[in-house]
């Protein structure tokens, strides 16, 4: 199916939406996905089409492994729904480019060229970009920027997946670039330190919640992702207790694992 050019890429280095409006606070809304009633569920499906493939590489230019991209993109989503009724369910992909592809989800999740690593010095350029809401089957879609370095540490120029998919999800939610330096919206994305230390800013949250309301909502994945309890648990349960007090990044929001 052709690509519907109506709906605009949001770039996160490239551009600021925040000269839209005066005000120090979140943007306008760009799109939403379908919601009878503000604070009704919404039920989203997602996909992974090639970001799993090794297509991905850390600064030492090594695959970034699959179960580290599944953990950020999950509890990417697990920020968002933990705040709004917003259900995620992952669903299989045939890998296939859209016209060719049968299979996938409303949220597909590629790695593509987009613009090359930074600069030496100077502002960060685009790490990652996502389509608003809309109809369009590419509508939602979320892209990395496989000729950048991705790390679970972010830094300005080597960024990590789930500052990126944070902010990248807020798009692909229907949210716009916020004036307020810090939020996830923010022209340049915040970066995180690894599993579960992926927050939204007070301004995200009012964003979210004033589109589609206050609410719990769930992530479910397809693959169950081997976590450090478990495997503490396998050899010989002397952590269970440490364990069962570990909370999941993914857990906080009724993550429903297969
Ligand atoms: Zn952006």
């Amino acid at each position: 199916m052709r690509r519907s050019s109506r709906y605009l890429w949001v770039l996160i280095a490239a551009f600021g939406l925040g000269a839209w409006h005066s005000a120090m606070a979140y943007g306008p809304f760009q799109g939403k996905w379908p919601q009878a009633n503000l604070g009704d569920p919404v039920y989203l499906t997602y996909s992974y089409q090639n970001l799993l493939d090794g297509g991905l590489l850390n600064p030492a230019g090594d695959p970034v492994p699959e179960s580290q991209i599944r953990t950020a993109i999950e509890e990417a989503f697990s920020v968002w729904a933990e705040v709004a009724p917003l259900h995620f369910t992952e669903v299989p992909d045939d890998g296939l480019p859209y016209g060719q592809s049968t299979q996938y989800g409303m949220i597909r999740f590629r790695h593509i060229y987009i613009n090359g690593p930074d600069p030496p010095t100077g502002n960060p350029t685009t790490k990652a970009q996502a389509r608003f809401p809309g109809p369009s089957v590419s509508n939602g879609d979320v892209d990395f920027d496989h000729s950048d370095p991705w790390q679970l540490n972010g830094t300005l120029r080597e960024p990590d997946i789930l500052g990126a998919a944070i902010h990248e999800l807020g798009h692909s939610l229907g949210l716009t670039h916020s004036d307020v330096e810090g939020s996830n919206l923010f022209w340049i994305f915040r970066r995180f330190a690894g599993p579960g230390t992926g927050e939204l800013h007070p301004d995200d949250l009012a964003a979210i919640t004033t589109h589609y309301g206050t609410g719990r909502g769930s992530v479910t994945p397809l693959v169950r992702i081997p976590e450090p309890t478990s495997v503490a648990l396998a050899l010989g349960g002397v952590v269970a207790l440490l364990a069962l007090r570990r909370r999941s990044s993914t857990e906080r929001v009724g993550l429903r694992r297969p």
